[in-house]
């Protein structure tokens, strides 16, 4: 299956249509964004860690009963996918306290919470991704009442699989954001799953192996998304 024509140009992928309607590929880039895009630069060989890392996880997820929209990986940056209706909500689950979380709270980072929270934001870049719940959800008609509650069930269960998963491999999961879509009826989970879009510290040392190197310039950044990725995929 090869690209055609590029469709939509992300701050960490493309996506481009394919032969097939129905199948679109995400190719993983190396730039790296953060604060809502005013920090921008590059991680090399990122877009190979991530399109990897979020293939195990999507596979693993698979084998637990979590539909996702990955129908295979084609090669270091390509990963086909079933074309989704994006549900315009980006869903955060978190486990330890950190990020906006802290800021948000008063809270230390590290903190670990006695039951996970699931949070919503907006998916809308130009207005930050703010924070919202599910009256906003609701009214403004981003997903329906049986699509707020699939969400809420899907992230929490991903977020007890992942947190166990992680665990084995000596990364502890701080929080990650989850995006999901409608396909045939179905809600299928999309996006990736990668050290771009979670918080992960390693078990032992509570070392930062993910964006939060970038984001506060920690050093390390392609070493560390690496170690995850040996982390993960051996
Ligand atoms: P926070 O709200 O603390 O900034 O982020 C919580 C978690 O969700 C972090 O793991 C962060 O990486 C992830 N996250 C939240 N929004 C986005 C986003 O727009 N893009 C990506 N890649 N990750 C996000």
């Amino acid at each position: 299956m090869k690209r055609l024509e590029k469709i939509y140009e992300g701050k960490s992928k493309n996506i481009h249509t394919t032969e097939d309607p129905d199948l679109l590929i995400q190719y993983f880039k190396d730039d790296a964004s953060a604060f809502n895009g005013i920090k921008k630069g590059e991680i090399v060989d990122k877009g190979i860690v991530n399109n990897h890392v979020s293939a195990a996880i999507f596979k693993f997820l698979e084998g637990k009963g979590i539909k996702t929209h990955m129908v295979k990986e084609l090669n270091d940056r390509e990963m086909l996918v079933k074309k989704l209706d994006i549900i315009l909500v980006e869903v955060v689950l978190r486990n330890v306290v950190a990020g906006s979380l802290a800021k948000r709270m008063g809270r230390p980072e590290g903190e670990t919470l006695k039951n996970p929270i699931l949070e919503f934001y907006y998916k809308n870049d130009d207005l930050g991704d703010p924070m919202i719940n599910e009256y906003h959800i609701r009214e403004f008609g981003l997903a329906t009442d049986d699509e707020i509650e699939m969400l809420c069930e899907k992230g929490l269960k991903i977020n007890q699989l992942l947190w166990d998963y992680f665990k084995e491999r000596k990364i502890r999961l701080v929080d990650f954001k989850l995006e999901f879509g409608r396909h045939k009826g179905e809600i299928l989970l999309g996006d990736e799953i990668s050290p771009d879009g979670c918080r992960l510290w390693h078990w032992d040392t509570n070392e930062k192996m993910d964006k939060d190197r970038f984001r506060f310039d920690l050093g390390q950044v392609k070493e560390k998304y690496e170690e995850v990725y040996h982390m993960i995929c051996g």
